[in-house]
Order: C-alpha cells, then structure tokens, then sequence
C-alpha cells in the first residue's frame, strides 16, 4: 500500500490555521501525476473505455481530482469536494423551484412493484428496472424515475380543485441498471436527479404550467416533450438542426430528418431536412442529454385513480383525471457535463456558482510573515468579501513543493488562486490567477474586494 501510496498522504502543516480552511485536514485523494500510481487508478483515469471508445475528460478529471471513486460498475462514492459542489447546485434548483411555486418533499427509494404493475411499468421498463423481492416475496423495486409513486400520493390525498394546481418535486437517487454504464457521472447506474412533478385541473392549465417551465429557453414548441442538452463531443446523443429554421431535434426523435436511404452517416455532414419539399443542409452535434420535460396529460392520473371534484357546473358530480407534467434534471450527471464543457489541459475551469470552493490560498513557504499574512487574507475574504464566507481554503500542505501544490491547484480549478510568496515579500502585493481567463494581478487587500462585487 504504502508503495503506491500518493505524496499527500503524509501531508502535514506546521503552520495553525483556522481548521476548516486548511487543505492539510481535508478529505481529497488527488492523482497529481499524469502517470497515476495504481492500475486501478489508471484505468479509471484513461480516456479510453473498455470498449475502445472516447469517455471523455470529466471522468479521468473527476478521479484525479479526488471528486469521486468507483464503487461498483456504474456506481460512485462523491468525496467531499464533490459533494459541495453538487450541494450548490441543489441549491440553485431549490431556489428556481421556490420562485415558481413548488414545494420540495421526498418520495422512497424502494418501492413496492403494486403502482408499477397497475401502469403496466413493471413489465415493459425492461431489464433497466432493478428488481427485488422483500422476505415475504413481494415485488419491489430501485425507483428509477416516480411518476408511479408521486401520483398515487396525490391520488390518496387530494379531491377537489380547491387543493390544486400543486407543485412538488424532490431532489434524490434514482436507480437504473443500464446496459452500458459510461463516463463515471455521465450514465450511473445510480445517480441524483431532481424531479419536479406538477398537477393541473384541465389540458389548459397544464399546458401553461408546461410553457412556463419552458419560457426561459423561448423554446415553446407544438410538441409535449423537450430535452436539454449540453454540446460535447462525448455526448450519446446526436442533435441535428435545420439551418434555416432552427428547427433542433434529437436524432432519436426527429420527424423526417433523413436522407434518401436513411442512412445515418448522412446526417453527420449535412443536406438534408425535415421540410419534405425543399432540402436545406442541417448541422449535426454530440450532446449530453442533462434535462428532460414530459407533458403528461393523464397518462398516470388514469391507471393510478387521482381525480378531483371540478369547479366546473358542466362535471357536476363527475370525478376528473388530474392533469400532470414532469421536469426532470439530471444533478449528478451535470457536474460531470459541466467539467466535460469547462476544462483545460491542466484540469477543470469550475464556474464559479459551483465550484467546491472559490478561493484557494497558497502560502509559499513557512516565514512568519507569510503565515501570518495568510491568516490575515483568509480572515479578509471570509468577512469583508461578498459571498466567500466557507468559500476559501488554504493549501497548508507544506511538506509538498509549491509547484506541486499550484499543480494541483490547477487540477482542482478553483476559480481564484491567491498566492503568497516571495514577490509578496518584496512588494507586499498579492499574486492573483485567475483561473477562467489564466490572467494574473498583483493585489493590495483593499483592492482584491472588488474581485467579489
Ligand atoms: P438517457 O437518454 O441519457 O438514457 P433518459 O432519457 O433515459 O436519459 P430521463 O428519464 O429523461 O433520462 O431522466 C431525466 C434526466 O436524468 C436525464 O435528462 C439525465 O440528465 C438524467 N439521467 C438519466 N439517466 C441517467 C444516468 N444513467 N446517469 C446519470 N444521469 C441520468
Ligand atoms: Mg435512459
Ligand atoms: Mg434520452
Ligand atoms: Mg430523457
């Protein structure tokens, strides 16, 4: 073990910072050499997946920046830093979901196969659904979306139009035994989602809740299902678009855009369109799907009984299907496609919204002086700067080189290196990367305040 055993494991810090800044006390295994130190290691790390084809960066950066580590094939353990940067996320999706209305709760992982069967999920889901048997051997399953589950929570509790429109969504696992699990993040075969479930009395109502989820793309379009995609080229889905409409659609779904013979290689370079009469040469991307709207109509209201009691005279006594819509997003698979999108050769570009941590002080040797400015500018930005408040750690591992620790630095992307060293020495300026547009500055206190307006 201990052969292989990185560098910073016996990292240490001789100097006494506040504990939850220091870098030195925290949970992250990173692989700062190219050439990583086990097999294992190196396998994950490779850009290659077992099957010869392309996996993308993201995965090897998220191994080698200690974010996550294989459990299992298509299952990860997120490590803290991670962890953070999927918390702000979830942070972002609570507050947009707060602005619109909809209150989060959280529905159970395992569920009982009775709703599954009564929609007729269990049987046509296919081998995607993990199946299990409780000990009395009763069907349960690993919920992998909740349609099934939501409805019949709202079919048992709510009656009359008075208790809608209602608006309810969770963030939480999902569980899918998918045929190829790729990418670490990109497709788990366990993975976080949020899922944003909407009820409505009428088609109407329904279908403006559904616009308004899709206003802000101003891509409300005659169809009931849209999908997000992120362009990347490790994407699994191919994403053709008419050039001179617009007209965007993912291959899988696209009405009449083929060629002549159909044939796929086709779509790749151009010429054709879904405009029957005339042809008009269409651009074709790789993407990475990473949301998914679906207006539903009645589609489980029915099977699974959630009616209500309608205000309308002319459904006196009548006992309407509720009518419903699902957002899903997928959290973990974003950070993934964010680091897929947002990276360089030196490692990952973390926008700031989401990054584990915004600031990253690199103390460049033990002198008095610079610890003692260290804990000065550590105190300054998490008072005096907006925003950076448990958002700035110090990289105290002073048994590793400074260039070691600027290296990983790198490799972690946080977004703003500060660097106290011997030119601070000198001038008693502060050495500053930024890490999006690789500039650097040489700042006074007072002036590095306004880097966080
Ligand atoms: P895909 O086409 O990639 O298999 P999907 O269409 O099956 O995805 P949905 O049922 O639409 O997925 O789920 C909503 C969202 O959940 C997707 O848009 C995606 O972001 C995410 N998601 C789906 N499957 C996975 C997975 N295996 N790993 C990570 N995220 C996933
Ligand atoms: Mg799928
Ligand atoms: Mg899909
Ligand atoms: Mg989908």
């Amino acid at each position: 073990r201990l052969k292989y055993a990185p560098e910073h494991c016996f990292k240490f810090s001789s100097i006494c910072y506040d504990n939850r800044a220091c870098l030195s006390k925290v949970f992250l295994p990173t692989i700062n050499d190219t050439a990583s130190k086990t097999v294992k290691d190196k396998k994950d790390a490779s850009t290659i997946d077992n099957d010869g084809t392309f996996k993308g960066e993201s995965h090897k950066l998220m191994i080698r920046a200690g974010l996550i580590r294989q459990s299992s094939s298509g299952v990860y353990s997120l490590l803290p830093f991670a962890l953070r940067s999927i918390e702000k996320i979830e942070k972002i999706i609570d507050q947009e979901m707060r602005n619109i209305g909809a209150q989060k709760l959280s529905l159970p992982i395992l569920l009982s196969a009775n709703m599954w069967k009564r929609t007729g999920r269990w049987d046509t889901t296919g081998s995607e659904l993990f199946k299990l048997k409780d000990r009395k051997t009763s069907d349960f399953c690993l919920a992998p979306t909740h349609e099934e589950e939501i409805t019949q929570l709202v079919a048992n509790d709510v009656f009359s139009y008075r208790q809608l429109p209602l608006r309810l969504y969770q963030i939480g696992r999902k569980f899918r035994d998918e045929m190829r699990p790729r990418a670490g993040l990109l497709r788990g075969r366990e993975f976080i989602m949020k899922d944003l479930y909407t009820f409505d009395t009428t088609e109407e109502t329904a279908l403006k809740t559904y616009e308004e989820a899709e206003a802000d793309t101003g891509n409300i379009g005659g169809t009931k299902s849209h999908e997000y995609h992120i362009l990347s080229a490790v994407g699994e889905d191919l994403i053709l678009s008419c050039m001179r409409c617009g007209y965007t659609s993912n291959e899988e779904r696209a009405h009449g855009l083929t060629d002549n013979d159909g044939c796929p290689v086709c779509y790749k370079d151009s010429i054709t369109s879904h405009d029957s009469i005339n042809f008009h040469p269409l651009k074709s991307n790789r993407a990475i799907e990473v949301g998914h709207t679906f207006l539903l109509g009645t589609k489980y209201s029915d099977p699974l009984k959630a009616t209500f009691a309608s205000e309308n005279p002319l459904y006196k006594g009548e006992l309407l299907s509720i009518q419903m819509g699902c957002y899903g997003i997928g959290v973990s698979r974003m950070i993934a496609a964010i680091i897929e999108s947002s990276h360089d050769s030196k490692g990952i570009i973390w926008p700031p919204s989401v990054a584990p941590y915004r600031v990253c002080i690199i103390p460049g040797g033990d002198e008095p002086e610079i610890t003692e400015k260290t804990r000065s500018l550590y105190d300054f930005l998490t008072s005096e700067c907006d925003g950076l408040n448990d958002e700035v750690l110090i990289d105290d591992r002073m048994n590793l080189s400074f260039g070691y620790r600027m290296k990983d630095a790198e490799l972690l992307g946080y977004p703003w290196l500060m660097i106290i060293g011997k030119k601070f020495l000198e001038s008693g300026k502060i050495e500053i990367h930024n890490r999006h547009n690789n500039q650097r500055n040489y700042l006074e206190f007072n002036e590095i305040k306004n880097l966080f307006i």
